[in-house]
């Protein structure tokens, strides 16, 4: 009789990692194999050390996808005896045996519902942003489908930072995070098959933050009206602009005012212009000296950052003004209706200056990679306004986030 034991040892496999993470296969007691693997689809897939030897190892192809490895199995024909037909022989029939694999790819993605950020400049190790002691999603994107049920995710640091499911029901998959108790550490999710490293299907790292909490006021100054685009500058967009883009980095703006009447101010003095003088100059003038003084005046309670919105100044394109790290960021309306963007963006991007938030790209004008990553196009800090510009990277998130104080 044929005896057949049959066994293949397989992991499912990241396409990144196909070739380090080759299924190994064995089947022993016979004497004649023949191993062959195929896509759903039924054309030969991967690749065998020996298709013709008890032991062999299949390299899965670069697509996600289910594959069918299929071992044939067959012993030699044995001798029937003397007794029942001198001379001949008998064979059994060969044996087949498969068994499925399922070559996965596993993506960390962004979920549009996240309370906190996530940071995709590099894609294949995206970041996550989280608060600390809090819980925000991110999706996992898993392919094949059916390879879900294998798929697991779990952190290292699993003491200190929850992580759920424990296994995928589906794709795509919501992955809850729970951040530890201690602000600063890096942390990661890994997708694998049931063991950490074994083998690393996706990688999603973690960065923790303790909330930081700002305050802002926004002014207008001399003019009755802050109309831009035919509206005024509303409270409640740059409420939900300032939200959006600073909650990425776990900073929370407890109080947003925008004072009810305008600033009087003669500010014009040096040059005696009837312009307020925003030069690209950074650093304080005469002019903004002079804002900056009547405002105080008012005596109003303290807030982080005070946004002054104005006419115009005397430098035609330039749309706002803010000194790197300090309190102080000038807006300049005429300048910024004909771009038709939300002033909104433009109060969140010169916040995003006083709070030391320099240009992607370098200099102050400088366009193109942040980082090394690829043209931000929408990020809150690109030179110039653009629509749906609010992203914040995680080199961002961390400069929010100072380690040491700013003297
Ligand atoms: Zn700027």
């Amino acid at each position: 009789m044929l005896c057949l034991r049959f066994c293949i040892f397989t992991t499912v496999t990241d396409t990144r990692r196909v070739g380090t993470n080759a299924p190994t296969l064995h089947a022993d007691t016979v004497n004649r194999f023949e191993w062959t693997s195929k896509a759903a689809d039924g054309t030969p897939a991967g690749s065998f050390t020996d298709t013709t030897q008890a032991s062999t190892t299949w390299t899965a192809p670069q697509t996600p996808g289910t594959y069918t490895l299929t071992c044939k199995v067959d012993d030699a024909p044995d001798t029937i005896p003397e007794a029942e037909r001198a001379g001949s022989t008998r064979d059994d029939p060969a044996i087949e045996v498969s068994v499925t694999v399922h070559v996965v790819e596993v993506q960390f993605r962004e979920d549009t519902n996240q309370k906190y950020g996530f940071d995709a400049s590099y894609p294949a190790v995206p970041w996550k942003s989280i608060e600390v002691g809090q819980t925000d999603t991110a999706i996992a994107d898993i392919n094949p489908v059916a390879a879900a049920p294998g798929v697991h995710f779990m952190s290292p640091y699993w003491s200190s930072m929850l992580v759920s499911p424990w296994r995928a029901a589906g794709s795509p998959q919501t992955v809850s995070v729970t951040g530890p108790l201690t602000a600063g550490d890096t942390d990661y999710v890994e997708a694998n098959g049931g063991q950490l490293g074994n083998p690393t299907l996706a990688t999603m790292l973690v960065a923790v933050y303790a909330k930081r909490a700002l305050r802002v006021n926004v002014v207008l100054v001399n003019e009755d009206s802050d109309t831009i685009n035919g509206e005024d500058v509303d409270k409640a967009a740059i409420e939900t602009y300032l939200k959006k883009a600073f909650g990425q980095a776990v900073c929370e703006w407890t109080r947003i005012d925008k004072e009810a009447t305008p600033l009087r101010v003669n500010f014009d003095r040096n040059p005696e212009d009837g312009k307020f003088d925003a030069t690209t100059t950074l650093g304080l003038n005469d002019e903004k000296l002079a804002v900056i003084r009547a405002y105080h005046e008012l005596n109003r309670p303290f807030y982080d950052k005070i946004v002054f919105l104005m006419a115009k100044p005397n430098y035609v394109n330039l749309g706002g003004v803010a000194d790197m790290g300090r309190e102080y960021a000038f807006i300049f309306a005429d300048n910024i209706k004909p771009s038709g963007i939300d002033p909104a963006q433009a109060v969140a991007h010169e916040i995003g200056h006083c709070l030391g938030l320099e240009h992607t790209g370098g200099g102050v004008n400088a366009y193109g990679a942040n980082n090394g990553a690829p043209v931000d196009e929408d990020n809150l800090m690109h030179p110039t306004v653009g629509n749906e510009r609010w992203r914040l990277r995680k080199n961002q998130w961390d400069k929010l986030h100072p380690t040491t104080p700013t003297p």
